[in-house]
């Protein structure tokens, strides 16, 4: 069996051919690679071609795909019995490993996905101040939460439109979207409607409409705000927790959020969330409090094996540096191959998160993002396919660096790079 004729089973059962809709290729040219297997930093798909991948089941992977050592305990765990639904030591280990990395949170709460930890992170700030207002930023994604499917691009006090489908406006209208890297717009709405505010939630490097590195002072505006009227800050970490650092943004930032929301790595490649904060606030959650939220394989002994092990190999000595290091070798090559050959681009990176955008500067802000030129992301997406590369579907999607990527992978996708630009002059 093909790519091509796996593709025409799935489109037949399957809204799309996909379960997660960036995968169907819709903003790049062709169609999706079916993934057979996969090792380290490369895969192979159904054509029995082999690619370099920089999408990484788009970041829990740190460690590489099929990492020896997390598949040996999950392996272990599976042999144990694959759910209990019932207290069991392993999601005991897993909190125990996570708070020893985050000095600033006393409780953690397992989810099965990050869309679920941001859910009842805002269920829990409502429920915590008594208050309804959530205030997000166009550009943030915060996975496919009803009450934050909001139209982005709008200005100061529009209360949300819904952009999805299906999505109650009364679901909306309590979510306020404010641009991102305007201190002034957030001022005045604090000013105006501070009062009414539960939380405000934002990515602390915004990695979700390519990647919107914020100033500091901005960031340090959505601490001094919220502090200032009561309301919640919640850290949306589901990409930057254990990614840009040991414990994830927060401490790299040096700003405490008062809720943090994971994912993606936690899990090591298996479906975990996560949402962590202090004593007082986790003590409105049930059983303690009246904030209701449960999960059927909440807290999976295989999961938490995975996740455990993840976290432990990512907390061995010069991890975070040497990621760095490969960061900045992909970063270095990607540029000098555009300006060898002429193409406008900047290649924007933190840590082993990494974004192409074909204009002179990196945004701070999805408003300044140039939609038109990601038509060029798209020739770029399948021009690498064709030389053995694989970045993620859209040119608004991010791309992660492995410890299993090393710099010869580095230097061949540099390469590869360099030749489709050269190819376009
Ligand atoms: C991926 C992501 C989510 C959603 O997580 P899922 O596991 O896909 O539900 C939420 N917030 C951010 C910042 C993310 O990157």
């Amino acid at each position: 069996m093909s790519n091509a004729s796996w593709w025409d089973r799935a489109r037949k059962v399957m809204p799309g051919g996909v379960n997660s809709p960036v995968r169907s290729f819709k903003s790049v040219p062709g169609d999706p690679l079916f993934f057979k297997s996969a090792q380290g930093c490369r895969f192979t798909d159904e054509d029995g071609r082999s690619y370099i991948d920089w999408c990484l089941s788009w970041g829990p992977l740190i460690l590489g795909h099929a990492d020896p050592d997390v598949h040996a305990a999950a392996r272990e765990a599976m042999d144990e019995g694959a759910s209990f639904g019932a207290p069991s030591r392993r999601e005991v280990r897993l909190a125990e490993a996570f708070l020893a990395r985050m000095p600033h949170f006393d409780q953690v709460r397992f989810t099965s996905s990050g869309t679920e930890a941001v859910m009842s992170a805002i269920r829990l700030a409502r429920g915590f101040t008594g208050r309804d207002v959530t205030v997000k930023f166009s550009g943030c994604y915060h996975g496919h939460v009803d009450s934050l499917l909001v139209e982005a691009g709008s200005g100061l006090m529009t209360f949300g439109t819904p952009s999805s489908a299906g999505v109650p406006k009364g679901f909306t209208d309590t979510t306020a979207v404010l641009p991102l890297d305007d201190t002034q717009k957030l001022a005045d709405f604090f000013a105006a409607r501070g009062d009414e505010v539960a939380a405000l939630i934002i990515e602390p490097v915004p990695a979700n409409s390519g990647l919107l590195v914020q100033r500091a002072e901005f960031l340090k505006a959505c601490r001094d705000l919220t502090a200032k009227h009561g309301a919640l800050l919640i850290f949306d970490e589901v990409i930057t927790g254990f990614r840009v650092g040991p414990a994830g943004a927060a401490p790299v930032l040096g700003i405490t959020p008062d809720l943090g929301t994971y994912g993606k790595i936690i899990g090591g490649g298996f479906p975990v969330g996560a949402y962590a904060t202090r004593g007082d606030i986790m003590a409105h959650v049930s059983p303690l409090g009246g904030v209701y939220q449960a999960g059927t394989l909440s807290g999976n002994p295989v999961a938490m094996a995975a996740g455990l092990v993840t976290l432990q190999k990512t907390g061995r000595p010069g991890f975070y540096e040497d990621l760095e290091r490969k960061g900045a070798r992909l970063q270095a090559g990607l540029t000098r191959a555009a300006t060898d050959a002429g193409v406008t681009a900047t290649v924007q990176r933190v840590g082993s998160l990494f974004w192409t955008v074909f204009q002179t500067e990196a945004p701070r802000a999805v408003e300044a993002v140039d939609g038109s030129k990601m038509e060029i992301y798209g020739r770029l997406h399948r021009g690498l396919i064709e030389r053995g590369v694989y970045l993620a579907p859209s040119g608004w999607e991010v791309g992660f660096v492995s410890a299993a990527h090393r710099d010869e992978d580095i230097d061949t996708t540099s390469a590869a790079v360099a030749d489709v630009f050269r190819s376009w002059s």
